[in-house]
């Protein structure tokens, strides 16, 4: 069982395994809704049991499909998305797990929009330019599975 709080802390966070994926996007949408590539770990949704007082953002992504976006209602730190596109799927702020897990991707997507003083992770497999290629994240997201 890990716990995660957000930044006052009362919204809290309960996962029973460990992430799925530690991924980036590079996206135009993530780097103005989170001030720069968003790093998360992927999770499946029925791991994740959260507390506290929340509500959730939904936009539409690169994809063209819904992303939902929570987020503490005191002060306001984001704590996970879930995209419509990966069903069951929830991608948590890499940010809240930082004492559990040191963030290594293994997958970045969106690579073409990568801020250009940013290099390529070491521990990248595989670069997506765009994430047309959903389905082949999702297949590899089987095959990577981080989990320990
Ligand atoms: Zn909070
Ligand atoms: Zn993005």
């Amino acid at each position: 069982m890990k716990t995660a709080s957000c930044f006052c802390g009362q919204c809290s966070l309960e996962f029973k395994h460990d992430p799925m994926m530690h991924f980036m996007c590079h996206c135009e949408d993530c780097e103005v809704l989170f001030n720069g590539a968003f790093r998360g770990f992927a999770y499946t949704e029925i791991d994740l049991e959260l507390k506290g007082p929340h509500d959730t953002y939904s936009y539409e992504g690169g994809s063209g499909s819904l992303l939902h976006l929570t987020f503490c209602k005191n002060c306001g730190m984001n704590l996970f998305s879930k995209p419509d596109l990966l069903e069951g799927l929830v991608y948590v702020f890499a940010g809240l797990m930082k004492e559990h897990y040191t963030f290594e991707p293994k997958v970045e997507i969106f690579a073409h929009n990568r801020l250009p003083w940013v290099t390529r992770a070491d521990s990248v497999v595989q670069t997506y330019d765009h994430n047309g290629t959903i389905e082949r994240v999702s297949e590899l997201l089987e095959n990577i599975d981080q989990r320990g």
